[in-house]
């Protein structure tokens, strides 16, 4: 089954390996998994001429979740015309981004622009709303939706045969390497509900994993097995600097200069070290990590 999917290399960044959206054509066009933000339509373009296909073709979306990297395109392509996917929590933010984009330009201030382009709305007619299990049916392909909420609460894994879109919680691995990296950014990070959904991702033994950063790997319960011990290893290593209270600063060199030693035990080289930080830059993380502890963890 996996040889039918195909994995988009988006380019963010004028970089290779840091978001892709995945093309699965069929006969009445091409769905894609991921939509990429609205900074890389261009080489979503070039990604879709590589396989003969136009923006055009792209006759449905799905949306493991609303994040900047893999759904911003999405209100774009709905305007080329296609159906776009999303969880339930994540819908009424892709009808109106007002709310998403203001809390991005936050966090990313002049840089919004640059990194990410225009987030769209998608047209509420245009925009579909799966129940957790539910089998998706586009032309002779057929997709089913899982509720996966850690990494963000309105976060979906879709199958497709015997292989698994892990959106961003199957974590972030580049192609060359076996190291799983967690991207632990707020609002929504909860590690407790990252491994229900790791483990029940477990359970349907799937044989290819496709995370969006980035691309299919063979050997899908070794990769989720990783990224189940990096959730475990988070929570114990929170559990041990927590209680020193240290400082969001504090915390986030503490945790990048842990994150460098895993990256050198794991021997990643220093390019694909730079691609991990880009495609799931650790600066985020301490703010996502401080955030789960005070509301779920911290007891008084
Ligand atoms: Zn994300």
């Amino acid at each position: 089954m996996a040889q039918a999917v195909h994995t988009l290399d988006l380019n963010f960044q004028n970089r290779n390996d840091a978001i892709a959206a995945f093309l699965v054509p069929y006969s009445g066009g091409a769905v894609l998994v991921e939509s990429g933000p609205g900074s890389t339509i261009e080489g979503l373009k070039a990604s879709l001429a590589e396989h003969k296909m136009k923006v055009s073709d792209v006759t449905h979306v799905l949306l493991t979740h609303i994040h900047l990297d893999h759904a911003g395109a999405a209100g774009w392509l709905a305007q080329q015309g296609a159906e776009v996917y999303v969880h339930p929590r994540g819908a009424p933010h892709m009808i109106d981004p007002t709310k998403l984009i203001a809390s991005a330009t936050r966090i990313y201030q002049d840089r919004m622009h640059t990194l990410w382009g225009d987030f769209l709305a998608v047209p509420e007619d245009q925009l579909h709303i799966p129940e957790d299990g539910e089998k998706i049916t586009i032309g002779d392909l057929e997709f089913t939706a899982y509720f996966t909420p850690g990494h963000a609460e309105h976060h979906i894994a879709y199958s497709f045969g015997d292989l698994v879109f892990t959106g961003d919680v199957g974590g972030v691995r580049m192609p060359s390497c076996e190291y799983v990296r967690l991207p632990l950014v707020p609002p929504e990070l909860h590690l407790g509900k990252w491994q229900a959904s790791i483990e029940l991702l477990l359970e349907k033994n799937f044989k290819h994993v496709a995370p969006t950063h980035f691309s299919i790997f063979d050997n899908a319960e070794k990769h989720l097995l990783s990224a189940l011990k990096a959730v475990e290893t988070t929570s114990a290593w929170l559990e041990e600097i927590m209680p020193t209270e240290p400082s969001i600063d504090e915390l986030g060199a503490k945790f990048t200069t842990w994150m460098y030693e895993q990256a050198k035990v794991n021997g990643v080289s220093e390019h694909d070290l730079k691609t991990y930080e880009i495609a799931n830059p650790l600066h985020m993380s301490a703010t996502g990590m401080a955030r789960y502890w005070t509301k779920f963890r911290q007891t008084v």
